[in-house]
C-alpha cells in the first residue's frame, strides 16, 4: 500500500518570501524540531547560494553525528549542469537534491522570451539529473515549476524522462495555486498511473486551498498506487499567501472523513511537537499564529457561546474533532513580569551566567563560558532578538557546529 510522506519547504519556500527570513541558527532549530516531530525530508536551503555554505555543510555534520537523524536534507537549485555542479562543490556532503526548472508554456515564454523550446527544458532537466548522479547525489526530486499550467501530455513526457534518467520523485508544483482538489486529484492520478513513479505534491495557497489540493493530490498518487510526498511549510509561511501548512496537514492526513485510516503517512508523526514548533517558528519569523489558525491557534479550543460551552463541558467530542493534548498543548505559559535578563549581541559574562545557571547550564572553566558567550553573541547579532532555551542550549552543547553556522564570510 502507497504511503504519504512529508517533506517541509520552511527553510526554502518560507524564508525566501518576501518580508520574512530566518538566521542560520534558526533554520537550523527548524531542522531539528522537523526530524523530532518524524519529518521525513527538510529542503533545508540552496547550496549554490553562498551565505547558506557553512549553515548547510554544518547541518550535515549535525546529520553525520546523529543529531539530526533520520530525517534526510535536502537541497533545492535549478535544473542546470552548473547549478549542480557549484552545489556538489560548495556543500560536497549533500546527498538529496530537488532540480528545478518551468514547464507550463506561460513560463517557458514568460521567462525565456522565446529562447527555450519545451524540447530544450526537457534537455536541461535530463543533463541536470545526469549531472547530480554523476555528482553522488542519492535521491533527486525533478520539480515542474508551474505544473498546474503545464499541458498534461508534455507533463507526463517530462516526468517520463526524469524518470528514465533516474529521478527518484517528480515534483507537481501549483506555484500559483491555480488548482482545486478536483482538478488536482484528476491530474496527479493520470500523472502517477501514466508515469509510475511518486510524485510530490506542492501546493500554494493563493486561492485557500493550499492543505486541500494537498490531500486531493496525494489522493490522486495513492489511488495510482505509487507514494506521495506532501511539501509543507510551518505555519503555511512560503511565497505570497503561503505553502500547506504542516500541523494543519498532517491533522487533515490523519482526522478527516474518509482519509484517516484509509491513507496512510510512511513516517509517524510526533503531532505533540506541533505546539512548541509553531510558536517557535512564529518567534523566529517574527508572524504571530493566527488566532483561528487549525490546531495551534489561540482560538483552537476555545468555547464561549452558551451552546457550544454547555457542550464542551459535558463530553468536548462534541465540539471538538481533536484534543489539545494531541498537539502538545495544555501547559500553562509563564511569562516574566519582573525583572528580566536576557541575551543579546552585546550581553556580558554576568548576564549570560545568569541566563544559562537557570537553565541549569554550568561551564568547566572561565574560558569555556567565554567561548560560549561569543558564539550567543553573533547568534543575536543575525537574528535580533533573544535567543530561546534550545538555541542556548544547543550553542553550548555544540560550538564548533555552532560556530560553522553563525560563520558568513562574503566575497570569499
Ligand atoms: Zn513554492
Amino acid at each position: 500500500m502507497a504511503k504519504i510522506y512529508i517533506i517541509d519547504v520552511t527553510n526554502r519556500d518560507g524564508v525566501q518570501t518576501a518580508n520574512l527570513g530566518l538566521s542560520k541558527l534558526e533554520k537550523t532549530m527548524i531542522n531539528l524540531y522537523l526530524n523530532e516531530m518524524g519529518v521525513f525530508q527538510s529542503e533545508f536551503g540552496f547550496p549554490t547560494t553562498r551565505h547558506e555554505t557553512y549553515y548547510l555543510q554544518a547541518n550535515l555534520e549535525l546529520a553525520e553525528m546523529g543529531v539530526l537523524k533520520p530525517i534526510r536534507l535536502g537541497g533545492w537549485v535549478r535544473a542546470t549542469v552548473e547549478d549542480v555542479e557549484t552545489a556538489f562543490k560548495l556543500v560536497p556532503k549533500l546527498q538529496h537534491l530537488n532540480l528545478s526548472i518551468s514547464t507550463s508554456d506561460q513560463m517557458i515564454q514568460g521567462k525565456f522570451l522565446g529562447r527555450k523550446t519545451r524540447d530544450d527544458i526537457v534537455k536541461m532537466m535530463t543533463d541536470a539529473v545526469d549531472a547530480a548522479r554523476q555528482c553522488g547525489a542519492k535521491s533527486i526530486g525533478v520539480n515542474a515549476e508551474d505544473a498546474s499550467r503545464t499541458d498534461l501530455d508534455f507533463l507526463i513526457k517530462f516526468a517520463t524522462q526524469a524518470k528514465l534518467h533516474g529521478a527518484d520523485r517528480l515534483r507537481y508544483c501549483d506555484t500559483l495555486g491555480y488548482d482545486n482538489p478536483f482538478t488536482i486529484y484528476e491530474t496527479t492520478r493520470t500523472l502517477a498511473k501514466e508515469v509510475g513513479m511518486p510524485i510530490e505534491l506542492h501546493c500554494h495557497g493563493d486561492l485557500g486551498m493550499a492543505v486541500a489540493n494537498s490531500l486531493a493530490g496525494a489522493k490522486g498518487v495513492l489511488d495510482a498506487g505509487q507514494d506521495a510526498y506532501i511539501n509543507t511549510t510551518v505555519n503555511g509561511i512560503g511565497e505570497r499567501a503561503g505553502n500547506a501548512d504542516l500541523v494543519a496537514t498532517v491533522l487533515a492526513v490523519t482526522k478527516s472523513k474518509g482519509f484517516a485510516g484509509q491513507y496512510k503517512l510512511g513516517n509517524h508523526i510526533k503531532l505533540n511537537m506541533a505546539w512548541k514548533m509553531a510558536k517557535f517558528a512564529s518567534y523566529a519569523f517574527k508572524v504571530p499564529i493566527p488566532i483561528n489558525q487549525p490546531g495551534v491557534g489561540a482560538n483552537a479550543f476555545a468555547h464561549a457561546s452558551g451552546i457550544h460551552a454547555d457542550g464542551v463541558l459535558k463530553d468536548p467530542q462534541n465540539y471538538e474533532l481533536y484534543s489539545y493534548t494531541e498537539l502538545g498543548r495544555g501547559e500553562p505559559e509563564l511569562v516574566e513580569t519582573g525583572s528580566q535578563i536576557c541575551t543579546g549581541e552585546y550581553g556580558g559574562i554576568s548576564g549570560f551566567k545568569h541566563v544559562m545557571g537557570k537553565m541549569a547550564v554550568e561551564f568547566k572553566d572561565a574560558q569555556e563560558a567565554e567561548t560560549i558567550l561569543e558564539l550567543v553573541r553573533y547568534a543575536n547579532v543575525a537574528c535580533q532578538k533573544p535567543l530561546v532555551e534550545d538555541e542556548l542550549l544547543f550553542i553550548a552543547k555544540y560550538p564548533q557546529i555552532a560556530k560553522k553556522i553563525l560563520t558568513l564570510t562574503p566575497l570569499a
